[in-house]
């Protein structure tokens, strides 16, 4: 902590919706004293020389607090930059994703019993970013896996595994078709899981991992999913489906030094600007970030006023909940049930 007993954290507020659900979170974050100093950088692009690259000051913030909270980044599409999103897990070498979904009561879905806990691997994989035309009409894309990220992020898995008491590391893949790469990811769970004995380990193809998370979800109460980038995006977003959408789903992005927070979903251009964002998913994502800096008492306030307030009704839910409520009246709402 700093001299003023605050920990100083980087916020990053991002495009479309961002701006109105970081003002939510800031919001909440005075009215329940939590020690916590953001610090607001712009990490709006530059191309230097051809590479997409981040400010440099937003850079120094983040490297400096290391921890950081960050709203959703639009891609822009054909402008010669990379995802922002990818260079900032590549600049900041976040390996991990950590992704819980967890059925909210008072929010009536198909299940009530959804406990997931997925972690994707975020650096390379199908999202390697290494794209050429052989001849026109002929394009190749090129999944990368590695034997030392593979490593890093299984070995995350199961140290999440052992923190957070769940006993199973299921490993998620198509190694049936892509014999060398998912075969690389799998070989490596297997040598990685030698070291952690007391943890089971399972293996399951993609497809029958898909068909059983839509049917019974149930079934990964005990589990900590891990799987190659793509895999974990679709299967992330498949997962938030079955607890009420994204605005309900955080995430946390975990390297060596650093660790930035984030919602699941995007900028939500269709909504921006409209005071209609469920800041939910960045605010359980702040708490996902509050366990991590060992401040739980506030996380755990925070989380619990949320889920009261979602569970109070329609008319203090957004839209994207059925419900009625503006962003601010929502994060009223939390406050008061502080
Ligand atoms: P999206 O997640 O922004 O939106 C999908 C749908 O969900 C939209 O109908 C949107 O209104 C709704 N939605 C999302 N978050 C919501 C919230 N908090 N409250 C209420 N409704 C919400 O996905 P998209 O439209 O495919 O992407 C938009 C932009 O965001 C793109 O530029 C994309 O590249 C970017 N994106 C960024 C991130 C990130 O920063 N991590 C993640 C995904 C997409």
């Amino acid at each position: 902590p700093k001299a003023n007993g605050k920990y100083s954290v980087t916020l990053v507020p991002g495009d479309g919706i961002g701006p109105e659900i970081s003002k939510a979170v800031e919001e909440i974050y005075g009215a329940a004293d939590v020690p916590v100093d953001f610090e607001s950088v712009d990490v709006t692009p530059s191309l230097i020389n051809g590479i997409t690259t981040i400010p440099k000051p937003a850079v120094d913030s983040i490297y400096k607090n290391t921890v950081a909270l960050k709203g959703p980044l639009a891609t822009p599409i054909g402008k010669g930059h990379q995802s922002l999103n990818l260079t900032l897990r590549r600049t900041f070498g976040l390996f991990a994703n950590v992704r819980p979904c967890r059925s909210v009561e008072g929010y009536e879905t198909p299940y009530k019993d959804v406990d997931t806990v997925l972690i994707r691997e975020n650096t390379e994989g199908e999202y390697s970013g290494i794209e050429h035309i052989i001849v026109p009409g002929v394009v190749q894309s090129i999944k990368l896996i590695t034997k030392k990220a593979s490593t890093r992020v299984i070995q995350y898995a199961f140290e999440f595994a052992k923190t957070s008491g769940r006993p199973k590391v299921l490993v998620v893949h198509k190694a049936s078709i892509m014999k060398m790469s998912d075969g690389l990811f799998v070989q490596t769970a297997k040598e990685v899981g030698q070291q952690y004995p007391e943890i089971e380990l399972g293996f399951e193809l993609l497809d029958n991992t898909s068909l059983k998370l839509a049917s019974n979800p149930g079934l990964f109460k005990d589990v900590v999913m891990v799987m190659p980038n793509l895999y974990g995006d679709i299967l992330s977003d498949l997962s938030s489906g079955l607890i009420g959408g994204l605005g309900l789903t955080p995430s946390g992005n975990m390297g060596e030094k650093v660790a930035i927070f984030e919602a699941v979903h995007g900028s939500a251009p269709d909504i921006a600007g409209k005071g209609l964002a469920n800041p939910t998913a960045l605010l359980l994502s702040s708490c996902m970030m509050l366990q991590h800096m060992k401040l739980n008492k506030y996380g755990d306030k925070i989380q619990n006023a949320v889920l009261k307030t979602i569970a109070s009704g329609p008319e203090n839910r957004t839209r994207d909940l059925k419900g009625t409520a503006s962003t601010e009246h929502f994060t009223r709402a939390v406050i008061d049930n502080l």
